[in-house]
């Protein structure tokens, strides 16, 4: 189950992140995670609530935005919804494409309340 490592290295970021935000509390993560990534949002909210105990993000709430796959076709231009885990044009059969977006795996946005 690689989203333990996955949560492991979000939780990491997030500390670091909160080093900027001294005395705050993270209340909120938002994570864009591409539909390419392979990453299971339900194993990835297990796996975060495991590893967050005793870290900065413990009891921090988890979003999860999923990013639909997009391509385009090296060979006959086309923009296309690429078929996981076919990444092939699904107009001329070209395994030649540019994947636009769906490998996303990255925090977009921490919600922080300020502790005093
Ligand atoms: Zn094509």
């Amino acid at each position: 189950m690689h989203e333990v490592s996955i949560a492991q290295s979000l939780i990491q970021i997030l500390e670091e992140e909160m080093q900027s935000h001294e005395g705050g509390r993270l209340k909120k993560v938002r994570v864009l995670v591409g539909e390419l990534s392979g990453v299971v949002p339900d194993a990835l909210f297990f796996a975060f609530e495991v590893c967050s105990k005793g870290s900065i993000a413990e009891g921090s709430a988890l979003e999860i935005v999923k990013v639909p796959a997009r391509g385009v076709c090296k060979s006959c231009n086309r923009e296309f919804v690429p078929e996981v885990p076919f990444l092939i044009c699904t107009r001329c059969g070209s395994p030649d494409i540019e994947v636009l977006s769906g490998r996303e795996l990255e925090i977009d946005k921490m919600e922080v309340e300020n502790g005093n």
